[in-house]
């Protein structure tokens, strides 16, 4: 669909950057889990770029010790759905992008459902068991994964899309218990929530993939990226079954 006049104004300083797609931008269907530290900074962004519709889902109220970090939410908000919040606010900011808004927790019984119909996957979660459960919706409908999570001085970002790449169960399978709530301020969700938005630009306008079978480490205290490489995990109990290599029965 071609742009309107107050789109191309809108626009007009990323239209100007070397391969911009805006139309592919403006037919992408993004989901994003979690509108907290990591998923209100990557939905803002890409709803200020223009992404065409944006499913946000959260079924959490703001809480006062989110706001170091969770920068679409005011004090004026404790005890009120993120998710209609954050829908409200990125609305004002650019009503050319369609925002639905999901109040439900994720679960393994209805993430499929939550990501139906969706060209990528956001993940905003603070949790390795909900991400599992992510990861496997991506798994089963072979929609792409953008990956990111925070904790005290390191960030972690990567991007997963089965069957071509390897899933977040080959590199860590496992639930990881924390005592306690995670350590965070609110700059490092800031920053890996800005590189999964742009992770997110390069792959809707592209298809390229820069972090496939790729963990990139911020490490905060140093401040220091580096890049770490993986292979699918032989066995994998969740993108195994969608290689087209893997025996039928
Ligand atoms: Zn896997």
């Amino acid at each position: 669909m071609p742009l309107s006049r107050s789109e191309i104004e809108r626009y007009q300083r990323q239209l100007l950057v070397d391969g911009w797609d805006q139309e592919k931008l403006k037919s992408a269907r993004v989901l994003i889990v979690g509108v907290g530290g990591l998923g209100g900074i990557s939905a803002t962004y890409l709803a200020a770029a223009g992404v065409g519709h944006l499913r946000l889902c959260d079924c959490d109220t703001v809480e006062l010790s989110n706001l170091n970090r969770q920068i679409l939410f005011t004090t004026e908000d404790v005890g009120k759905p993120k998710a209609t919040l954050a829908a409200h606010t990125l609305a004002a900011r650019n009503p050319e992008t369609q925002i639905e808004a999901i109040l439900h927790r994720l679960t393994a019984a209805n993430a499929d459902e939550l990501a139906s119909g969706c060209d990528l996957i956001i993940d905003g979660l603070d949790n390795h068991s909900d991400r599992l459960i992510l990861n496997k919706a991506s798994c089963d409908l072979r929609i792409p994964f953008v990956y990111g999570a925070i904790n005290e001085w390191q960030g972690q970002l990567s991007f997963f899309h089965p069957p071509k790449t390897a899933c977040l169960s080959c590199l860590m399978p496992t639930e990881l218990k924390s005592p306690g709530p995670t350590p965070v301020f609110g700059a490092l969700p800031g920053i890996i929530g800005s590189l999964q938005a742009t992770l997110a630009l390069r792959y809707l306008m592209t298809g390229e993939a820069p972090l496939s079978n790729a963990l990139l480490i911020f490490r905060a205290d140093a401040v220091a990226f580096e890049t770490v490489t993986f292979e699918k995990r032989a066995g994998c109990g969740v993108c195994g079954k969608t290689m087209p290599s893997s025996p039928r029965r």
